[in-house]
């Protein structure tokens, strides 16, 4: 998580620089580095499991956690049915 954070802020600094210095960037490069990214934050464990065998699910689409003994056939908030675990293995 804090190597993800981190290739997000050295992103930011580069778009900054490109912006103060009138340099190129190259847009698809920059896609690719967020796409990156994006699947980091979304296969990290972000939270404590309950007691009680519960565990948590993240909504690839929009990030929506779930909690249950499984992930749910669809996103209660935008209806997508892929998840990834995002339970914090202590
Ligand atoms: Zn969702």
């Amino acid at each position: 998580m804090e190597d993800t954070l981190a290739r997000l802020d050295a992103l930011m600094n580069r778009l900054i620089e490109a912006d103060q210095t009138a340099s190129e960037i190259e847009p698809l490069e920059i896609a690719n580095e967020l796409g990156t990214i994006r699947a980091a934050l979304m296969t990290a464990p972000a939270v404590v499991p309950r007691s009680g065998g519960e565990r948590h699910f993240r909504c690839d689409a929009c990030g929506t956690i779930v909690h249950g003994t499984a992930a749910p056939k669809a996103c209660p908030r935008c209806q997508k049915t892929v998840f990834h675990p995002a339970d914090i293995v202590e």
